[in-house]
C-alpha cells in the first residue's frame, strides 16, 4: 500500500529474491523524484503503476530516478523510465554490463570460490548469481553524483557515499529534516549485508594466497 511521509511517498513492490519486497520513494522537490526502481518485469511495472496512482501521480510524471546502488531490485524498472537516471559513477559498469566486465565477474567469483575452498559443486552458484542480472536495467547513468553533492532538482537533499552492502551504495540526506533515505544500507529489521562485488580496479584481486 502506497503512503505519503510528508514529501516522500513509499511504495512496496514485490521481488522474487529472498529480501522479498523492497521499497521506492517518490520524492517531492522541484523535480519529482523516483528513488530507486525496483526490479524489471511487467508485473512489477504494474503494480508500480496501480500504487503511484495511489499516490496521485502517472509514470510520465516522473521526471528523474535517482539510484542508490545497482543491485537489480533496484534499477530493473529504469527500462519503462524514459527520464534521466542519477547515481554514483561505479554504479556504470554493473549497468553496462560490457562482455569485459562479465569475463571479469566470472573469473572474480570463480577464483574466491576457490581461494575460499568452496567446494566444486557449489560452482554452480555463480551461475545463478548471474542469472539474477536479468532483473536488471538495460539503461545507465545520465549524471552521477558523490560525496557531499546535491540531487538537482531536490533542495536539501544530499548524498553520502555508502559503500559496503555494494560499492556503489549512496543514501540521501535532508539534514534539516533530519531524514535519510539509506536503500540497502539500513534495513527495517536485520543489519545489512555486505556483498562480495567484482573489485572495481581492473586485474586487482580481493584476496591473495599470501600474507603480506
Ligand atoms: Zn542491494
Amino acid at each position: 500500500m502506497a503512503q505519503w511521509y510528508g514529501n516522500i511517498g513509499k511504495i512496496t513492490l514485490p521481488t522474487p529474491f529472498a529480501v522479498g519486497d523492497v521499497n521506492v520513494y517518490i520524492v517531492k522537490g522541484d523535480t519529482l523524484t523516483l528513488v530507486d526502481a525496483a526490479i524489471k518485469t511487467d508485473e512489477t511495472w504494474e503494480i508500480f503503476v496501480h500504487e503511484l496512482k495511489q499516490l496521485g501521480y502517472n509514470p510520465k510524471d516522473i521526471e528523474q530516478v535517482v539510484i542508490t546502488h545497482h543491485h537489480p531490485d533496484h534499477v530493473g524498472l529504469l527500462d519503462y523510465l524514459e527520464v534521466p537516471i542519477i547515481g554514483h559513477e561505479y554504479n556504470k559498469r554493473w549497468l553496462i554490463r560490457d562482455e569485459e566486465f562479465m569475463r571479469e565477474y566470472r573469473e572474480f567469483y570463480s577464483r574466491l570460490f576457490d581461494e575460499a575452498a568452496v567446494p566444486q559443486q557449489l560452482k554452480t552458484n555463480i551461475r545463478k548469481m548471474e542469472a539474477t542480472l536479468q532483473f536488471s536495467s538495460q539503461r545507465s547513468l545520465n549524471l552521477t553524483v558523490e560525496e557531499g553533492m546535491e540531487i538537482p532538482g531536490l533542495p536539501g537533499w544530499f548524498v553520502i557515499e555508502t559503500p559496503g552492502h555494494a560499492q556503489s551504495h549512496i543514501s540521501l540526506i535532508h539534514q534539516k529534516k533530519g531524514i535519510v533515505i539509506g536503500g540497502d544500507h539500513i534495513f527495517a529489521t536485520q543489519s545489512s549485508n555486505p556483498l562480495f562485488e567484482t573489485p572495481l580496479i581492473k586485474n586487482r584481486l580481493l584476496f591473495t594466497s599470501k600474507c603480506v
